[in-house]
């Protein structure tokens, strides 16, 4: 399919543009990393220089269309699949799409690479040690995590693996969210 029917087939009730797409920018890392934090700064950056910008958020996908996943590998696949099909089809009505979920294997972030074929497409590791994500304890889940109170938390008791081959580790220890935002940006 060209560009301009697969549009139609996607958006076939909406005008849309033949041929502007947007950008996708993955980031991943573990709970409490800073993948929100930073896609939003970034967010507000490119808002004041006139870009359109959606921040595509593993929270609110979870509290909403993936309510019926939970967090079985397969449940966690099938909720990041789910991800990268709907940040594509944002693509084709905003300039960038960030993305924040954890993500945290490599073949599920495979997966997402491969949804992305023929897209603008960028992966980005926030990369924060879990001792400090630990410390940040942002939504006090690492607590109930370590009390057993949180079945399959990742970096407790479910793994993150290494990532192979981003094309940006941001590493936010010692650093401001300017200018990890910054740094971001830098690849859009
Ligand atoms: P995630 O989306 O990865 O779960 P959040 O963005 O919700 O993480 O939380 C990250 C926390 O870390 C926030 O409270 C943020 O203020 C803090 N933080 C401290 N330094 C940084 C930094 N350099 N970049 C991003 N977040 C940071």
């Amino acid at each position: 399919m060209n560009n301009s029917s697969t549009l139609r087939y996607l958006f076939p009730h909406q005008e849309t543009s033949k041929t502007a797409q947007g950008q996708v920018i993955w980031l991943y890392g573990l709970s409490g990393a800073g993948k929100s934090t930073i896609a939003h700064a970034a967010k507000n950056k490119l808002l004041s220089s006139n870009k359109k910008c959606f921040v595509l958020d593993g929270d609110d996908l979870r509290t909403g269309l993936n309510s019926d996943l939970g967090f079985s590998d397969h449940d966690r696949q099938e909720n990041l699949r789910r991800a990268g099909e709907v940040a594509r089809l944002l693509s084709y009505t905003t300039d960038i799409v960030i993305c924040t979920f954890i993500t945290p294997f490599n073949d599920i972030r495979g997966v997402i690479h491969g949804i992305m074929q023929g897209q603008s497409y960028k992966e980005v590791f926030i990369d924060t040690p879990l001792s400090e994500c630990e410390r940040r304890d942002v939504k006090g889940l690492y607590k109930k995590a370590r009390q057993g109170l949180i079945k399959d938390f990742t970096g407790i008791d479910s793994p993150f693996e290494k990532p192979i081959s981003p094309d940006l580790v941001i590493s936010t220890r010692e650093k401001s969210i300017d200018m990890c935002a910054d740094e971001l940006l830098k690849l859009i």
